[in-house]
């Protein structure tokens, strides 16, 4: 079997698909992260083509290599994005010609179901009131969520003591609505300072949330241990590492949970290997998974398959249709009781509406990160 043709396309609302076709008529699916350069990723996924064209596409971990040392400068997120787009569509090549599912070729499944949780309260939790965020997490409950992650207003290096008494306000009303027998996450998004992530995280104690995501910038992270020793939240981090080396200090910090994105951190055969790298440290795996379906299939293998796996996040309740169109059977996505069922088809264990991909590629996106500021005019953390 060889490698025919190579094609990027991006898919509205904000995904980068890509399409690897071979000789013997089987095609593989895969998706790059970076959505905010989707452009330069596309073009990052194009020259590839030329070490990848005429090749035989089961030699996954050869072309990895060649992939991501062929630039001579390595890593970053637009090089593994398109590295990851690449891999996944590989291993769901290798799937589909062995008739089995990715997660069988990783070593069997180790599990039935892979729990999910939900997004609430949009980019700022407390830009509604109380009583609408349980609302809306109340109407998931019902879906059978579970777990459910929320993110903390903009603050600056030093905020006024309100800020912590306002998050603690909110998240206080959905700990008692929502009971001690399911989970909240605070995805803080690199927004706070260290100084202000050594206040709050005292003051969130109480909440025994499952974990707080990113509370310093991933650049910060030799930092990170200052935080791990002084709190007992499990901290988590990695959506924005995108390697074995990037996390190789990060799973002797202390965290609790690492957050590959499958999409971003190199494919399957890397995500695969840095919760391999992790599991000694007893640091558990929660995937990175705010993009689209086949981000998210991709995402299931690996769960399904990994010893450390906690809770991987999707985006289906957030984007709706708008995720589902790219499917041609959109019930694979199998969710009962807050977890997703074990996929039994072959590959990612889903099929790509290819004639949906093209119509809706020709409109394409531009999608960018969200732009906020301060009072006083300057950058804030989105
Ligand atoms: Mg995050």
């Amino acid at each position: 079997m060889k490698i025919t043709t190579i094609e990027a396309f991006l898919a509205p609302p904000e995904w980068t698909f890509v399409r690897v076709e071979t000789d013997e008529g089987i095609t593989g699916w895969g998706e790059a992260g970076m959505s905010f350069r989707a452009r330069a990723v596309r073009e990052a996924i194009h020259d590839m083509r030329e070490i990848l064209i005429g090749q035989d596409p089961t030699k996954i971990e050869f072309h990895w290599q060649v992939m991501r040392k062929s630039s001579f400068f390595r890593g970053g997120p637009v090089l593994s994005s398109a590295l990851a787009a690449i891999d996944i569509a590989l291993w769901d090549i290798l799937g589909k010609s062995l008739g089995v599912p990715v997660h069988v070729l990783l070593g069997g499944p180790v599990r039935e179901t892979a729990r999910a949780y939900a997004w609430i309260g949009g980019d700022d939790l407390c830009a509604i009131s109380s009583e609408e965020l349980v609302d809306e997490t109340l109407g998931l409950v019902d879906q059978g969520f579970t777990a459910f992650k929320l993110t903390p207003p903009k603050t600056s290096a030093i905020d006024v003591p309100s800020y912590g008494s306002k998050l603690m306000g909110h998240l206080s009303a959905l700990r008692n609505s929502i009971g001690p027998d399911r989970d909240i996450a605070l995805d803080v998004h690199g927004r706070w300072s260290k100084t202000m992530a050594r206040r709050l995280l005292p003051i969130l104690e109480p909440l025994d949330l499952i974990f707080v995501e990113e509370p310093i910038l991933a650049e910060n992270l030799h930092m990170v241990g200052e935080l791990t020793s002084t709190t007992k939240l499990p901290i988590a981090t990695g959506e924005r590492l995108f390697s074995r080396w990037d996390f190789l200090d990060v799973v002797k910090s202390g965290v609790a949970v690492i957050q590959p994105d499958v999409a971003l951190a190199g494919g399957i055969s890397e995500t695969r290997r840095i919760a391999a790298q992790a599991e000694p440290y007893d640091v558990v795996v929660a995937p990175h998974c705010p993009f689209g379906p086949i981000t998210l299939a991709a995402s299931l293998q690996i769960d399904f398959a990994t010893p450390n796996f906690l809770i991987q996040e999707q985006s289906i309740t957030f984007f709706g249709d708008q995720f589902l169109r790219y499917l041609k059977d959109p019930s694979v996505f199998n969710f009962k009781d807050g977890s997703f069922v074990q996929t039994t088809a072959p590959g990612l264990g889903i099929e790509i509406d290819e004639s949906m991909v093209l119509r809706m590629a020709a409109i394409g996106h531009n999608h960018k990160q969200p732009l906020w500021w301060h009072s006083d005019g300057s950058y804030a953390e989105f």
